[in-house]
């Protein structure tokens, strides 16, 4: 009787273990710079902080690098430690040791995790490993030696050597993304269309785009400064073990607050770092006709 007794005690007390006691999925979110001041990271890293601990299976600390001129002796990222590595961070070059740039190498090949959001893109141009993770990119001296342009026609991904600096964007304005994927893990169940709120859209993106999956596109229009094409938005990447989610949305906190926006951005950081997504899509997801925000994602204090 007392062995029953016992044994249902810990039944009741193993059952009453919230879910939320798994172990939580280490992230580094890292900025420190973002090549001007049209992209304000002191505003964004809180709200993209914001999304993942919302999620509820995230743990995510904040890892801020040196500024522009700074001493970067002491900046060794303990990157092994964390399951996936968000970049809100967009500096030159010269900016990483060699060492620096070696050691974030060795975690991606070993299986690390890499989320590139919006301008994280325009980082380490001449960097060769980080330009394969990220795939494609723009800005910061890019060109046809970069890689070709990538982007959609006729239902296809295809890669344009056509010369040309790489990276572009018009006026901020809401457009449709389409899902060219739909069995990933991080598109599947959305739907094939959906309204992003005013963001800037990213062409004329190069790289050597090896290893790459676009996920989806938009439609760049040339009434806007675009190339009249499907552009990529959402894709990803793998490096050796590791794997990349890039997207080139979220230029600011307006266009942060789009509900297709995080739900791609947490679902994103979640494959990144384990490879499968346990989200579901959230019931006010947008629709092919209508962008959708949360009131409640007001920017919380800069950090
Ligand atoms: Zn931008």
């Amino acid at each position: 009787m007392r062995y029953l007794i016992t044994a249902s005690l810990l039944i009741a007390v193993l059952a009453a273990v919230p879910s939320s006691a798994a172990p939580r999925i280490k992230v580094m979110l890292l900025d420190g710079e973002q090549g001007g001041p049209y992209h304000d990271w002191q505003a964004t890293t809180p709200l993209l902080k914001q999304m993942l601990v919302q999620a509820g299976i995230f743990d995510v600390q904040v890892v801020t690098a040196p500024p522009a001129g700074g001493d970067f002796s002491a900046f060794r990222p303990t990157w092994q430690d964390y399951a996936v590595v968000v970049a809100n961070y967009d500096v030159p070059d010269e900016r990483w040791s060699d060492d620096l740039k070696a050691s974030f190498e060795r975690y991606m090949q070993q299986g690390g995790g890499l989320v590139s959001v919006h301008a994280a893109d325009n980082a380490f141009p001449k960097w060769k490993a980080y330009n394969q993770m990220i795939g494609i990119g723009g800005w910061r001296g890019r060109d046809e030696t970069s890689g070709p342009l990538w982007y959609y026609r006729d239902g296809k991904l295809v890669s344009d050597v056509t010369p040309g600096k790489a990276g572009s964007h018009g006026a901020r304005q809401p457009f449709k993304i389409v899902n060219r994927v739909t069995t990933h893990p991080i598109t599947r169940g959305l739907p094939a269309e959906w309204m992003h709120v005013p963001d800037e859209l990213y062409a004329t993106l190069r790289g050597p785009g090896e290893q790459m999956t676009v996920l989806a596109t938009a439609f760049s229009v040339t009434s806007n400064k675009g190339t009249g094409r499907d552009e990529p938005i959402l894709m990803v990447v793998n490096f050796g073990k590791g794997r990349i989610f890039h997207t080139t949305l979220g230029h600011d906190v307006e266009a942060l607050n789009c509900v297709g926006f995080i739900t791609t951005y947490q679902r994103g950081v979640e494959w990144a770092a384990t490879g499968a997504v346990t989200q579901p899509v959230p019931a006010d997801f947008p629709t092919a006709d209508a962008a959708r925000t949360r009131p409640d994602y007001a920017p919380p204090a800069k950090k």
